[in-house]
């Protein structure tokens, strides 16, 4: 590899951490506005937003069913917690 060279995430090779992760993100739906700006802070790539579902709407109708969520792909979420760090409105929590 060359001097600076950027290493390309590739989330096909990278090792499932289901098993091992010690801390789980846990995404408060009430809380979340959909702001995106936990997604490019995951180091692992595992974060992307979805639309709501009637029950996520439910209980976030302050916020409105036109936010979107954030949902994150626990076969590979090592648990970090860069995402709750991030987040301006705490609505991510870490959870054993
Ligand atoms: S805990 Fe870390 S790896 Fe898991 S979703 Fe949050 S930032 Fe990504
Ligand atoms: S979890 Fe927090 S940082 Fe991520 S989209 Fe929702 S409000 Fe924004």
């Amino acid at each position: 590899m060359e001097k600076g060279g950027i290493i390309k995430h590739n989330i096909d090779k990278a090792p499932k951490t289901g098993d091992w992760r010690y801390m789980k993100p846990q995404v408060d739906a009430s809380k979340c506005i959909g702001c995106k700006t936990c997604v490019p802070h995951c180091p692992e790539g595992v974060m992307e937003m979805r639309a709501r579902k009637i029950e996520e709407i439910e209980i976030s109708n302050k916020i409105g069913k036109e936010k979107e969520l954030v949902d994150i792909d626990f076969e590979y979420c090592k648990g970090c917690g860069v995402c709750a760090q991030v987040c301006p409105v705490k609505a991510i929590n870490m959870k054993k």
